[in-house]
């Protein structure tokens, strides 16, 4: 049994068991909690869709990695539905698949609530009693015994609903929780990348997006290591990896507090200094270039020492230019840079109105 199915197996409820599922091998899988992605998983650990689980079990067994494209043909595969007359929101799925998980929820927080109901007729056949009660005292004293008796036994029964109602719903409370942060771990892991610790490609996207919806100016760099192929070459693998890690540890102390890094391809990372023209960006960049020369790396033994240069395009983003367009531009200037020698920093040149169109 798989650890995500032996903790489905430890809830209660099984629709949060399957939930919790779902979500822990979207952070095993290192996905997007996408709707589609969640539901995928949610079906396949409630075994509901023999085809869709045998087709992912295979695809573990031979090794395949379920990257988004795997993740998508499952999708299309198993669970796309006839398209429907009119085109939809594109905000639908996500709508629908949020509904799926508010749905679970209501279904465990449904018990919880008939429970109360049923406190609340508890309660309520408790003050009719009370009423009976104060009705006795003035009767007879056999007919108080009575009442007297009937009240404690209410007593009783009430106060035991009363616990058992707390303690549901500080299990559903927790058991939500519990959901909520899974949820919370999955989309940081899918926006992470694993080896630096830095925000990914995917991340910085959603970062520049956000970043060019910001009046003022804003300009991105990127930088590549130089001639990585020959550290890996001579060194290694795993001390290339050092590299990575090292080189991500120089930018973060470098970034200022409102800047953005991440790892965008192998060996190549991207700075967003959003308010910062090109000439500072320029100047930044290169203060963080001469940081990373300084920097000593040991070699594969261990008893040597070796250093790293990289190159840096800078581009201010121009008012109206489209993303690509700007990544585009530093992208150019990196590649400049690399001609003219590499270990420099060089600027892109100013956004055409052609480029400015794109
Ligand atoms: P240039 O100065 O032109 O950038 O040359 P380069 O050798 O750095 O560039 P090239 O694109 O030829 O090689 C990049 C190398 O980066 C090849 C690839 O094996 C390595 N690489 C990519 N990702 C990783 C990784 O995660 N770890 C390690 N150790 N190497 C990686
Ligand atoms: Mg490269
Ligand atoms: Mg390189």
């Amino acid at each position: 049994m798989q650890k995500a199915q032996k903790e489905a197996a430890a809830w209660r409820d099984p629709a949060i068991g399957f939930a919790h599922a779902a979500m822990e091998s979207l952070l095993t899988q290192r996905m997007l909690p996408t709707p589609e992605n969640y539901r995928i998983w949610y079906l396949y650990h409630a075994r509901t869709h023999a085809a869709l689980r045998a087709d992912i079990e295979a695809r573990l067994a031979a090794g395949e990695a379920l990257d988004e494209a795997a993740m998508a043909a499952l999708h299309a595969r198993h669970l796309a539905e006839p398209p429907p007359a009119e085109a939809p929101r594109a905000e639908a799925p996500r709508a629908e698949a949020l509904g799926e998980v508010a749905s679970q929820l209501e279904l465990s927080l449904g018990a919880a609530i008939q429970l109360l109901e049923g406190a609340e007729a508890g309660a309520t056949r408790y003050g009719t009693r009370l009423a009976d009660f104060s009705q006795a005292l003035q009767g007879s004293p056999a007919k108080l015994g009575a009442a007297l008796s009937r009240i404690l036994a209410d007593t009783e029964e009430l106060c035991r609903q009363s616990r058992a109602v707390a303690q549901h719903l500080a299990e559903r409370a927790r058991e939500t929780e519990a959901l909520r942060a899974a949820l919370a771990q999955a989309n940081e892991a899918a926006m992470t990348d694993a080896l630096t610790g830095l925000p990914n490609r995917r991340a910085f996207g959603l970062a520049l997006a956000a970043a060019l919806a910001e009046p003022g100016p804003l300009s991105v760099a990127l930088l590549d290591i130089d001639h990585f192929k020959r550290i890996n070459d001579s060194q290694g693998h795993p001390a290339g990896d050092a590299v990575l890690r090292g080189l991500a540890q120089c930018l973060s102390d470098w970034l200022r507090e409102t800047d953005h890094a991440a790892r965008i391809g192998g060996e190549e990372f991207a700075v967003l200094l959003p308010r910062v023209r090109a000439a500072e960006a320029a100047g930044l960049a290169d203060q963080l270039r001469r940081a990373v020369a300084a920097e000593r790396f040991l070699t594969a033994d261990g008893r040597g020492r070796f250093s790293v240069s990289i190159s840096v395009g800078v581009a201010e983003h121009v008012r109206g230019e489209a993303a690509e367009s700007l990544m585009g531009r530093a992208d150019a200037a990196l590649y400049e840079a690399k001609r003219a020698g590499r270990d420099r920093v060089m600027q892109a040149a100013p956004a055409t109105a052609a480029i400015r169109a794109a």
